[in-house]
């Protein structure tokens, strides 16, 4: 008899359940609106021209060896990275005092920094917006954190609920970290407005809570690299602390490659140098030192001027697609009659539309269109094109009427 026999079978996980149930549908109809993965008009994985570009210049580099990176990864990646949120002109990149960390992708970055707060920082209470990426949770829980939550979503307007946020981190404790979205919320798609992110920093900082930026999405959301980052740009320039992970999966669709940074936004460039030595002190015990392919990609393009604003139009291709997958949604809802106000559709940003449908209406447009999406009603506007919109439209109204 097996040791393991008393191992009891774990839940698939949410969001990547989906794809799981929709490969096993044979239906020829069947779409996958669960992914958060862009595709192409035609439904297809997308790997960017200046990728390809970026790999056969390392490929053909013979000076190139397979030996390990540093513990904190490749240099020339963490400096551009920080650059690329932070902005070239960023007095925390002048000043010096911000250290940055390769990691494995957003969520890597996420954990390491948890585990970094977890041991170093006063107060273990980490705030997360209600609702959020469904990761965030398990990824703080066990970095060390407690996770509390705050107001963030209003469903009787698919708006923010500004008041209701501002209430609750006026009343989390000094100190407390605070887990902010940089842009393109998910799974909301809501964003604050410049206005609102100017308050929530004024009241973060007299507050004295903690922000932990999350930048799963830059660029991806307006088509705009520095768009992307006002928020998080507001508050590095502030000259108070910050951590920010970045996540090169969406903006570079570098998905499996796992390529991502953590920065930590210090006060001084010597708290800054101490911070970075204990992030190896985290990094070392839980996977030594990240991988090298896909930071070496990255930091190529971000190096030279041509790769970059190559780079620049083949995102904001991918944000045009998705906003303009918006809109014929939205228009085809309105063009059936579907009952409902659906502008939402429009105004919400990024990858995901937050639709409203309930989970049994999810389940309704499973089973009767082969729609598969998360139970919470949230679409991913990358995985619809042109051709599939149709079938959409008609499955929501079914599910609505
Ligand atoms: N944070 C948010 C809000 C996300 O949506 C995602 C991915 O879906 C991530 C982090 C992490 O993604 P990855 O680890 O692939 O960079």
């Amino acid at each position: 008899n097996s040791v393991f026999a008393h191992v009891v079978r774990a839940p698939e996980d949410p969001i990547l359940g989906v794809t799981v149930a929709y490969n096993k549908d044979q239906s020829p109809l069947k779409l996958n609106l669960g992914v958060g993965a862009y595709r192409t008009e035609e439904g297809k994985p997308l790997v960017l021209n200046v990728v390809r570009k970026a790999e056969q210049l390392l490929v053909n580099d013979m000076s190139r060896v397979k030996e390990y990176l540093p513990i904190v990864g490749l240099a020339d990646f963490n400096k551009l990275s920080a650059r690329l949120i932070l902005g070239a002109d960023s007095p925390a990149i002048q000043e010096n005092r911000i250290t940055t960390v390769q990691c494995l992708s957003g969520t890597g970055s996420l954990r390491v920094g948890g585990e970094f707060l977890a041991k170093h920082y006063h107060e273990r209470t980490i705030y997360i917006p209600q609702p959020t990426w469904g990761n965030h949770t398990k990824v703080f829980t066990l970095a060390g954190l407690i996770v509390k939550s705050y107001r963030y979503y209003d469903p009787a307007t698919r708006g923010l609920n500004f008041q209701g946020l501002l209430e609750d981190l006026s009343s989390a404790p000094a100190g407390a970290i605070v887990l902010l979205h940089a842009c393109a919320h998910n799974p909301t798609g809501v964003d604050p407005t410049l206005e609102q992110w100017e308050q929530i920093r004024q009241l973060v900082r007299s507050r004295e809570l903690l922000p932990f930026f999350d930048s799963a999405y830059q660029g991806f959301a307006s088509g705009s690299l520095d768009g992307d980052a006002q928020s998080v740009r507001r508050f590095a320039a502030d000259g108070g602390e910050c951590l920010i992970a970045q996540s090169y999966a969406k903006n570079m669709g570098l998905y499996g490659e796992r390529v991502g940074a953590l920065s930590i936004v210090c006060k001084n460039a010597d708290v800054a140098s101490k911070v970075e030595s204990q992030l190896k002190l985290v990094i070392r015990p839980m996977y030594s030192n990240p991988p090298i392919h896909g930071a070496s990609i990255v930091a190529t393009i971000l190096k030279d001027r041509d790769l970059f604003n190559e780079w620049t139009i083949e995102l904001k291709e991918m944000a045009d697609r998705i906003i303009s997958m918006r809109h014929q949604l939205f228009e085809s809802l309105r063009a059936k009659g579907t009952p409902g106000d659906w502008s939402h559709i429009i105004k919400q940003i990024g990858m995901f539309t937050f639709t409203g449908l309930n989970s049994e209406q999810v389940a309704f447009m499973t089973k009767e269109y082969h729609i598969y999406m998360t139970s919470d009603g949230r679409i991913s506007m990358a995985g619809l094109s042109s051709r599939t919109v149709p079938h959409l439209t008609e499955a929501i109204h079914a599910a609505v009427t």
